[in-house]
């Protein structure tokens, strides 16, 4: 699991140095060096034993951030990774970076109670499996891809503009139209979009987000759509919740 031990003399015959590849779940994250007079058996159980420790704890930490169900990040890591990229997005603002943006897309099954409904919850989750490899597949290495609940996903976009996350959401949307998923057939999704600004909260983001998804859920599904074009074009309002009547 950790690959083969280099060995090199370390001056004259003076001892050994030993290095142990450390293999995270993205390839080597660093090396353990270890030097001893004799690579010895008790050297060497000191040395498994310390692979051991970094394993388990790779391996923990993986797991607390992973969704069980679909390997995507999951709820609980969403607010740390998007004020991560809040504050890339606040320093690059300075400079302009046109094309270098972010932008936040929420996705949702579109009717899939009545998967549940007519297959059985075992189907259900089987369609939110393949529905999270679809996304593995279709988006870039440095997108973020989250279930944070049930049947809703988030893709953060990495250097994109408006225009770019477009296409990319809309690819997807594609691919989803046309997956035979087993049993269950065709499926489509909705997806609301919002870019992500310096000044944003991870909820304020999701929210923007949201209110494309609830305008896409309301005029025929299988679309995207973005808060920043509806809100140019004046199909929804600045104010949040603004069809919602309002207590005092
Ligand atoms: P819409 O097109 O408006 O999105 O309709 P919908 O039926 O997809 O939306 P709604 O939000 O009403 O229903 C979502 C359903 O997803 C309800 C819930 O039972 C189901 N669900 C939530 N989490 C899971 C899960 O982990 N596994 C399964 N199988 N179903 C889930
Ligand atoms: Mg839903
Ligand atoms: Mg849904």
């Amino acid at each position: 699991e950790t690959g083969e031990p280099l060995r090199d003399r370390d001056g004259e015959g003076v001892g050994v140095r030993v290095i142990h590849p450390l293999r995270g779940p993205r390839g080597i994250n660093g090396f353990l060096v270890f030097n001893c007079d004799e690579y010895a058996e008790r050297d060497q159980e000191l040395i498994a034993m310390l692979l051991t420790f970094y394993k388990n704890y790779v391996s923990l930490l993986e797991d607390s951030q992973r969704d069980k169900l679909t390997g995507l990040l999951n709820r609980k890591t969403f607010d740390d990774r998007v004020l991560q990229i809040i504050a890339t997005v606040r320093a690059q603002e300075t400079e302009a970076a046109a094309g270098h943006g972010y932008a936040m897309g929420v996705l949702d099954i579109d009717h899939f109670k009545s998967v549940n409904d007519r297959f059985g919850h075992l189907y259900g989750d089987e369609v939110l499996l393949l529905f999270a490899r679809c996304m593995v597949e279709a988006f870039r290495g440095g997108d973020l891809l989250f279930r944070i609940g049930g049947e809703e996903f988030v893709v953060v976009l990495k250097d994109v503009d408006l225009e770019r996350a477009r296409i990319v959401f809309d690819r997807f949307r594609k691919i989803v139209e046309e997956f035979p998923f087993p049993q269950v057939g065709k499926l489509t999704a909705s997806i609301g979009v919002s870019l992500i600004k310096g000044g944003d909260l991870p909820a304020t983001i999701i929210d923007r987000a949201d209110r494309a998804l609830y305008y896409a859920k309301n005029h025929g599904r299988n679309q995207v759509q973005f808060h920043e074009t509806l809100m140019t074009e004046g199909e929804i309002g600045g104010k949040k919740a603004q069809d919602d009547v309002e207590l005092f």
